[in-house]
């Protein structure tokens, strides 16, 4: 099968989240089972082009509509890791992809819909016919309108597309002014419940509805998610598009890459090591407090990874700081904020706590102190108030790190309580759950886990031994994607 994948992020050459994870890891998987895959990106100006290899031009002169008149691309080709991507570069007074950021533009809607009809434009003007274009996240919502309705009726008849959604909290808005640029025109048809009309402001459009209304699959990223978008409150105001779209749509648990993510090969580690030879994950404890200037004393090491932002539980993630510190545990903090004042609450919490050897806040993005916490941290807290899937949790079983955390979106999926569990067995079990978003909830989890640590170190060396043995590598997932890519082509 030919699938191509159009995406705004792909790991490691751009990533922001788990969505660039997924991206690579899913093509990955595809292209393993033998399948021929290729990834369309936007040639942003601060990706890491270092990662990229034998960069050349793939299509000099791209013409894309736009407007009334036409927007000069040149498509660049290389190599992730393996895998075969075009970036798409506009020529154009916009500006859009050299901003020195991937998102958080004022016109990121312009943007994303440019890049959109662009990568349609590349596929049509280059003569590629995937039999499934897989795309993601409202930045691309629009590929399936535009294919359907304009791409369609100039060759593309015989394309499918798949559209994962990884986070319903963004969706992406725009007004007419998206259907003048994009050659979509028809402000009447488009404006209607039934298209891309918002179903709370009937003055906007909205991408990712566009994305579910025209696609001929719909994924979100865990089976629990899926259920929570349809029947909770989660969606973000689309519950009555999927309710009327039911029939195609599922949630498919994502996978982590166990090439990258594994304590056995590891190259950023001191130390690899299996669930057999577990003791050596003390040598990268110690690397890391070594790292860090933490002291180096008998205590476990419980620690956050991941973007500072409301849907993470900051609340929670602040006062697990605290209640480790209380329980005579270390924290190590590693995380991006999303929003301003978040990120003035964390340096100042960073300058209080700097003498202490016990606490570290480490602000920014950095992948490879990620894979060292990973390996030296014996907790991993993910308290999300919100979770689509969640990767940290699925890392953190593979790297003994004993996730703690949220029972929310696929962390309900993904981990269960090693007291509590009703599912699983107790030997199946892999972590410690919480439901409730207040501090109390947390620490009956944490408590719990760090008391574990502590009073029976034999049984904690269980749990992490336990949650090691779990597979959530791409493989079930991407049979699962194929499944789908089969339904929609040939039924
Ligand atoms: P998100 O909602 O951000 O997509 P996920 O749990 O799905 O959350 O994925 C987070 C991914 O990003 C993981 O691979 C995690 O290790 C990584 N990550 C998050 N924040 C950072 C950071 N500050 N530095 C390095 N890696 C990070």
């Amino acid at each position: 099968m030919y699938i191509v994948q159009i995406a705004s992020e792909c790991a490691p050459v751009i990533k922001v989240g788990g969505l660039g994870d997924v991206v690579y890891g899913l093509s990955r998987e595809l292209e393993g089972r033998g399948h021929c895959v290729e990834l369309i990106l936007p040639k942003y100006d601060n990706m890491g082009y270092d990662q990229i290899w034998g960069m050349h031009d793939a299509y000099r002169d791209l013409w894309v509509p736009w407007y009334g008149g036409a927007i000069h691309c040149s498509v660049y080709c290389g190599w992730v890791h393996g895998r075969l991507c075009f970036f798409i570069e506009p020529h154009s007074g916009d500006n859009f992809f050299n901003r020195g950021c991937y998102y958080g533009c004022h016109d990121d809607n312009m943007r994303f819909a440019f890049f959109s009809k662009a990568a349609l434009e590349f596929l049509l003007r280059s003569n590629k016919r995937p039999d499934v274009i897989h795309c993601h996240d409202w930045q691309t919502g629009l590929v399936p309108v535009l294919l359907f309705e304009i791409y369609k009726y100039n060759g593309m008849w015989n394309q499918r597309v798949c559209y994962t959604i990884h986070n319903f909290k963004h969706q992406g808005f725009g007004g007419s002014e998206i259907l003048w640029a994009t050659g979509l025109n028809r402000e009447s048809y488009y404006f209607h419940y039934d298209r891309l009309r918002d179903n709370f402001n009937p003055f906007s459009l909205n991408f990712m509805k566009g994305g579910i209304v025209f696609s001929n699959f719909v994924t979100t990223v865990s089976p629990n998610h899926g259920l929570e978008v349809q029947f909770g409150d989660y969606s973000y105001g689309l519950g009555h598009t999927l309710y009327l779209h039911q029939n195609k749509f599922r949630g498919v648990l994502n996978g982590i890459d166990y090439d990258i993510w594994n304590p056995e090969i590891d190259r950023f580690i001191p130390a690899t090591y299996t669930a057999k030879t577990l003791a050596d994950k003390a040598k990268n404890k110690k690397a890391l407090r070594d790292r860090l200037l933490l002291q180096d004393v008998d205590k476990p090491i419980v620690a956050y990874i991941g973007r500072l932002d409301e849907q993470k539980g900051v609340h929670l993630v602040h006062h697990a700081i605290y209640r480790a510190l209380f329980k005579k545990a270390q924290f190590v903090l590693l995380g991006a904020a999303t929003e301003r004042a978040i990120g003035s609450w964390f340096a100042h919490e960073k300058r209080h706590l700097n003498d202490n050897p016990d606490i570290h806040i480490e602000l920014g993005f950095n992948e490879e102190l990620s894979h060292l916490i990973y390996a030296g941290a014996d907790l991993i807290v993910v308290p999300s108030h919100y979770e689509p899937c969640g990767l940290t949790q699925m890392i953190g079983l593979k790297y003994g790190a004993v996730p703690v955390v949220r029972g929310v979106g696929g962390l309900v999926d993904t981990v269960f309580d090693r007291d509590y569990d009703t599912q699983k067995l107790p030997e199946q079990r892999n972590g410690y759950v919480f439901y409730q978003t207040d501090p109390a909830a947390l620490e009956s989890a944490l408590d719990r886990a760090i008391d574990l640590w502590y009073e029976s170190p034999a049984q904690f060396r269980q749990l992490q031994a336990q949650g090691m043995g779990y597979d959530y590598s791409w493989n079930y997932p991407g049979k699962e994607y194929l499944e789908i890519y089969d339904l929609i082509c040939y039924r």
